[in-house]
């Protein structure tokens, strides 16, 4: 069996990680299945390098492919400074709709983390990625938009406002909001996950963080009401295997690093869940080794959750386990799971045995340290 994976390198330190990474996903499938299930990678431009050939940041064929396809994988893409150009990938969220934004937070044996029990933490965050303050709708102080906003706020609030100021919007819809946390739900299910936590800032957001979480409780209900119940149930006895709760997002914070065995899958809005997901990754050693995947209906879009580290483009000093690690969950998401344990095994002997890239306190340079200098392990020599 074949599967077509379309990728862009990224900018910065994006090439040096594919270099070192895509070897190590592709040794872990031959190991795994000897030649019968292969990847076919397909590159696809975008940033720095699609301008040098196209003359654009995001070639509108590199989004026609996309927007056909299943499975991607990317590096970081940086965001171009100064001529009013979006960040490509708000872009990219965007236009494929990829609404989820799901990250694994999973402890390594070896590495340093800043809570007492590293061993415990095995968390799923699951992030709206198109609403939310991120929707792009901005406009700045004095400009004729924030006036009429602003001036209708005056209007309508009777509130003194003051018209010398700029204005976002936060949007976020019951159908956004729904679909996102029946994604998370549906995947507790499917990955015998006890709990779902829904996380918000409702009690100073009503209509938008607030909604989400009553939109949130009700998606459990009435969708998949034979398999969850609330906090309150739980503790009269309930009896179902996933416990529905909230917590508000600073609350979240706190208790995720003093309790994360009691936080199985996190579900909660864009820009909560784009601190949050940073936050947690340092518990497990930061970026270097986080992956993750925005998901849209039809495609599974991973990505190395950091980005082009400009300091240490070019150097060699890198770490490739985010994107190591994205090629573990694509083998997942596709059922490979064999494969996906033969990644998650020569990470861990590589980390235990310390000869990890700067980021994670190594001494070691080359951005091959994690995957390729112990690629024998991938292939059981
Ligand atoms: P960054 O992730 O590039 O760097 C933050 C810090 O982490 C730096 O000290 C960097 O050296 C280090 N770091 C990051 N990845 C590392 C790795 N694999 N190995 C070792 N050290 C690593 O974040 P930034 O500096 O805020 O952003 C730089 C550029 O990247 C910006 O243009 C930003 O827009 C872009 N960015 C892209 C993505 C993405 O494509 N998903 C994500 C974040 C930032």
């Amino acid at each position: 069996m074949q599967k077509t994976v379309y990728y862009i390198e990224g900018d910065g330190i994006g090439p040096e990680v594919w270099k070192a990474a895509r070897p190590v996903i592709d040794a872990a499938a031959k190991a795994a299945y000897g030649g019968d299930r292969t990847l076919v990678w397909t590159e696809l431009l975008a940033g720095e390098k699609a301008f040098k050939e196209t003359g654009e940041y995001m070639p509108q064929a590199t989004l026609d492919t996309l927007s056909k396809a299943e499975l991607a994988m990317k590096g970081p893409l940086g965001t171009p400074v100064g001529g009013g150009i979006r960040s490509l990938n708000v872009t990219l969220r965007q236009v494929l709709d990829l609404y989820a934004c799901i990250r694994p937070i999973r402890h390594f044996g070896g590495i340093e983390s800043p809570v007492k029990h590293p061993e415990k933490v095995d968390m799923i965050i699951f992030r709206e990625n198109t609403e939310d303050v991120y929707a792009g709708i901005e406009y700045a102080a004095g400009t004729p938009q924030a006036k009429k906003l602003l001036e209708f706020l005056r209007d309508e609030l009777g509130a003194k406002v003051d018209t010398a100021a700029g204005v976002g919007i936060k949007p976020m819809t019951e159908g956004g909001c729904k679909r996102l946390v029946r994604k998370a739900i549906r995947h507790a299910v499917d990955h015998g996950r006890d709990s779902v936590t829904l996380v918000h800032k409702g009690n100073i957001m009503k209509f938008t963080e607030g909604a989400f979480r009553a939109w949130g409780y009700e998606v459990a209900k009435t969708e998949f009401g034979d398999v969850t119940m609330t906090e309150d149930e739980a503790a009269a006895g309930g009896g179902k295997p996933i416990v529905i709760k909230d917590r508000i997002a600073d609350n979240m914070f706190q208790v995720a690093l003093m309790e994360p065995e009691k936080y199985s899958v996190i579900a909660t809005t864009n820009l909560n869940g784009d601190y949050i997901s940073d936050a947690l990754a340092a518990q497990v050693g930061g970026l270097g080794l986080a992956p993750g995947v925005n998901m849209s209906d039809s495609l599974a879009f991973f990505e190395a959750t950091h980005g082009t580290a400009p300091r240490i483009a070019g150097k060699d000093m890198a770490n490739p386990g985010s994107l190591i690690l994205c090629g573990a969950m694509l083998f997942e998401h596709l059922g490979w799971n064999e494969a996906a344990d033969k990644i998650y095994q020569a990470v861990n002997k590589v980390l235990a045995s310390r000869q990890v890239t700067v980021d994670l306190a190594g001494q070691m340079t080359g951005a091959t340290t994690v995957g390729c200098v112990r690629f024998g392990e991938l292939l059981g020599e």
